[in-house]
């Protein structure tokens, strides 16, 4: 199958006008100038007109739990009050809604050119219960142990058996120690462990909040205070960062993603220089909602690391749309061009989940996971124009299949 259209976006190279990308089953096997790629490879043609076509976008971070809490929770004095309130909710819901939330996330997800989503599951015994998505999806099972300890080994063993015995479900596994204040050293440990069991990735939150910080650095605080209330051990406080918290006794590699990270010391700065290269989750729309310390985007990409973008949940975001995501980025880091924030939702996005040779890019070899949105949006560029891009997107494709948004 070939898949003509007025612009094809490789993000590999520069874009093609004129352009046709190349299908067999499930991979792209050509991408190049229409005619060339119609004479080469043949086959039916599906002309999409005036369109860009691009690759579908990946979100870095997320939590479909909480779509239903859409608009339920406005602003809160503090990160603390946040989790108060989201906690307050969370009790009223049942495994019908927590269900209902995961499949109308899903459902947005796609509907704006969302082709791979990671997604922090709380609950992934629940997966049985959903439909097959049509996405590709990581779920990475989070796990938190502030309350009662976690049975890694059998969560991890039935996710494996899961994903094996559903080899439809597109995507995968991987697991998710909450945060450092709600997941033991031990649970880190433990999930680093079996991360190299299953060659699974891992991702966690860390330094997402000035109280965090407090937290770690003073032991005081109102995070501190409420995880004393709670009967949280303490002895992990003080005269340190979340930071070094995580890297002390932690093998924190290319295998992690860690969100947020928006409070460093200068001294975690020289940690950063030396350790292995991880990657990073930023998602700046819920990053405002809550007010944080601005994100060291420049200073982070030019110690080396991989930082790709998430729209974390509906509980402090307004939607699910990585278009959404890229427009505040770029509104709040003026040097920063549409292109290099299109590669955080394509090309670094696919390497932080480990599928930088499959996902992320038009080219020969890769998954056909593509989406095509109308062009000549802005008359500033093909880079602007797929920024700007607002609404449905009218046509995507996965594992070489076309899908209509529901
Ligand atoms: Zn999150």
């Amino acid at each position: 199958m070939i898949i003509r259209s007025r612009i094809v976006v490789p993000m590999l190279g520069e874009p093609i006008e004129n352009a046709a990308v190349a299908i067999a089953g499930n991979q792209i096997v050509g991408v190049g100038r229409f005619e060339e790629v119609e004479a080469r490879y043949g086959g039916d043609v599906l002309d999409l007109g005036e369109q860009i076509v691009l690759p579908g976008l990946i979100n870095g971070h997320c939590h479909l739990d909480y779509t239903r809490l859409r608009d339920q929770i406005p602003p809160q004095g503090t990160f603390t009050d946040w989790i108060r309130t989201i906690n307050s909710h969370k009790v009223a819901l049942s495994e019908e809604d927590y269900i209902a939330s995961i499949e109308t996330g899903l459902a947005e997800v796609q509907k704006f050119g969302t082709t791979t989503l990671l997604n922090l599951e709380a609950f992934p015994k629940l997966l049985p219960r959903i439909p097959r998505p049509l996405l590709r999806v990581w779920w990475y099972a989070e796990m938190i142990d502030v309350r009662q300890p976690v049975p890694v080994p059998e969560v991890s063993k039935h996710l494996h058996d899961w994903f094996e015995s559903n080899p439809e479900w597109l995507g995968g596994f991987g697991l998710a120690p909450h945060a450092l204040f709600t997941a033991s050293a031990q649970l880190f440990l433990a999930t680093s462990e079996i991360s190299r069991k299953y060659q699974v990735r891992l991702t966690t939150h860390v330094a997402e909040s000035r109280e965090e910080m407090q937290m770690f650095r003073n032991a005081n605080g109102s995070l501190f205070d409420f995880f004393k209330s709670i009967g949280r051990q303490l002895d992990d406080c003080g005269g340190t960062t979340p930071l070094s918290c995580l890297l002390q006794g932690n093998a924190v590699d290319e295998r992690w993603i860690i969100a947020h990270l928006n409070e460093f010391s200068e001294k975690d700065f020289d940690l950063l220089d030396q350790v292995k290269k991880f990657h990073i989750a930023h998602c700046p729309r819920s990053h405002t909602f809550f007010g944080h310390t601005p994100f060291e985007l420049r200073r982070l990409q030019r110690l080396g690391f991989n930082i790709c973008l998430g729209t974390d949940s509906l509980a402090s975001n307004s939607s699910l749309s990585l278009f959404s995501e890229m427009r505040e980025l770029l509104h709040k880091e003026l040097w920063i061009s549409p292109r290099e924030v299109l590669t955080m939702v394509t090309v670094n996005a696919a390497n932080a989940i480990g599928q930088a040779d499959s996902l992320g890019r038009i080219s020969p070899g890769f998954r056909a996971d593509l989406i095509a949105i109308p062009s000549a949006q802005t008359g500033r560029g093909v880079f602007d124009d797929i920024v700007a891009f607002e609404g449905t997107v009218p046509w995507m494709m996965i594992e070489g299949k076309e899908l209509r948004p529901r």
